[in-house]
């Protein structure tokens, strides 16, 4: 062990208590499920977690009639001070059963425990507290004269926070009186599932929450369900599109939560050290598995090499590998699929004449891995300057002027969020005032609270969760 190497300090998967196969949760039981099951992977080393059941179009159907009695005779009939109090329990229960949920998420999805542990889970808490605290108050709250529940929401999930984004989708619906059939996505099914039996231990009434799990077409069969008010999608842009598609015509209330290719503008005057921290965070935060990752740096061209030289000494102390390990910085990509996507576009990368960095670590030999990478002389017209990497990698473009700044900025299809990093609260105001994406640190990163509203502009998506404005997305007569 040379110096500075850390004794492996791995979390303990005893505190889970897995089945070896979940059914589908339908009223308020576990159900076997009519389409083809599948197995839940480990990213980290490719072992099985559990089988999951796939669902048919039948048990989609099973699972939205369910959602409707249920709405129709008890939730939405509910007193809010009564709903609330469920998801007060909700989130108790998260809090208590936090370490198992982190541990979970970790092992099926390859995040570091770490930020299982210190972020996903207690926001997902959080979450159902805030919006707890809002069930009885949509008549008082200046939310229009007589706000009311949408009825059944259709809910899909991506697989990069998948208790979270659960916890973005169900605690809202909930609070606003509506019920919900949640499809999680296919690599990520264990969280939602344990989530399920926690519904069970809250006595949440049977049919308020359905999971169901499947592949994509068993979220396609789900959103067209003509049953189905209101639909709310986590995902790619191009999934976004097709479901705008299909309920075009419809009565259908629809949020799409999309893709993004944040810029993170790092002026002369910024704090160095802390930049560097708040670039690391941006994007190599989640294995870059993020919506809203920082994924183009936009560096004022006096300090460049500056920032670069320091941004690399920094990657070369983060340490990747074992996601249960509790000094793992960077953990698995999730997915067979999704490296060979990052390893694609960054390809195209250095193709396109980009150069190349990559921190020298090594990769374990099972599982799903790539280093932090940084890619310099960027153009504006790269494909790793345009399309979302979904990876750790990061591309740097420089500027010479706010001006130039906020225009390099803007130059893309998305617009999720952004980052300025700078001394001057003026100058951050203005800049901000001119960025068209959703959200805007200052001086910081991939920061998130509930009672915060977060959405996109162009091909990010439309509509925003968190706070007032998520409520709203599932009331009737509601403005934020
Ligand atoms: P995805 O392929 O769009 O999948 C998202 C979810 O949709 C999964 O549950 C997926 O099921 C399901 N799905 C697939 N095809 C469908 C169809 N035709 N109709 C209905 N549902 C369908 O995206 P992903 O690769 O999982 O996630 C990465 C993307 O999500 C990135 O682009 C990222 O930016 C975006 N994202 C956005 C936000 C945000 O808040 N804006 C947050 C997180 C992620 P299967 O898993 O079974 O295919
Ligand atoms: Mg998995």
């Amino acid at each position: 062990m040379s110096f500075l190497e850390y004794a492996p300090a791995p979390e303990s998967k005893a505190i889970l208590n897995l089945r070896d196969s979940y059914g589908l949760f339908i009223d308020g039981e576990f159900v076997d499920g009519g389409g083809k099951s599948f197995h839940t992977i480990s990213p980290a080393d490719e072992s099985p977690i559990a089988e999951i059941a796939g669902a048919s179009d039948e048990d989609v159907d099973r699972a939205v009639a369910a959602a409707r009695r249920a709405h129709d005779k008890v939730w939405s009939k509910m007193s809010g001070r009564d709903r609330g109090k469920y998801l007060f329990r909700i989130a108790r229960l998260v809090q208590e059963r936090a370490r198992e949920l982190a541990v979970a998420e970790s092992l099926d999805n390859g995040k570091p425990i770490k930020e299982s542990r210190d972020v996903d889970v207690p926001l997902v808490a959080s979450w159902f507290f805030y919006y707890a605290g809002w069930a009885d108050k949509l008549d008082y709250a200046g939310l229009g004269a007589n706000p009311r529940s949408l009825g059944v929401a259709a809910q899909i999930i991506p697989w990069n926070f998948p208790l979270l984004m659960l916890a973005w989708k169900i605690a809202p619906a909930l609070a606003a009186g509506n019920t919900v059939v949640l499809k999680p996505a296919e690599t990520t099914p264990l969280t939602a599932l344990i989530f399920a039996e926690i519904l069970q231990q809250a006595d949440l009434p049977a049919g308020v929450v359905n999971i169901i799990t499947g592949a994509g077409s068993t979220g396609a069969t789900l959103v067209r369900h003509p049953d189905v008010d209101k639909v709310a999608f986590t995902g790619s842009t191009g999934v976004g599109r097709d479901i705008a598609k299909a309920i075009a015509g419809t009565d259908k209330k629809v949020t799409l939560e999309l893709g993004g290719k944040a810029a993170n503008i790092v002026f002369d005057d910024a704090p160095i050290d802390q930049a560097v921290e708040g670039i690391v965070n941006g994007i190599f935060f989640n294995q870059g598995h993020v919506c809203c990752a920082g994924s183009r740096l936009l560096v004022q061209e006096s300090i460049h090499d500056d920032v670069i030289d320091r941004l690399k000494q920094r990657l070369s102390t983060l340490r990747l590998g074992d996601p249960l390990d509790k000094n793992t910085d960077i953990g698995a990509i999730n997915s067979a699929a999704q490296l060979a996507r990052i390893r694609e576009l960054t390809a195209v990368g250095e193709a396109e004449g980009a150069e190349r960095w990559t921190a020298d670590c090594a990769i374990p030999e099972k599982g799903f891995w790539f280093a932090p990478t940084i890619f310099t002389g960027v153009e504006a017209s790269h494909r790793i300057a345009r399309d979302e990497v979904f990876g750790p990698v990061l591309s740097v473009l420089t500027f010479r002027t706010p001006a130039e700044a906020i225009a390099k900025a803007n130059n893309t299809p998305y617009g999720l969020s952004a980052g300025i990093w700078s001394d001057k609260g003026s100058r951050i105001l203005a800049v901000a005032d001119k960025l068209r994406a959703g959200v805007v640190w200052a001086n910081t990163f991939n920061r998130f609270d509930p009672s915060s509203p977060f959405g996109g502009y162009k091909e990010s998506g439309y509509g925003r969760e968190g706070g007032r404005h998520g409520l709203t997305a599932y009331l009737k007569g509601a403005s934020a």
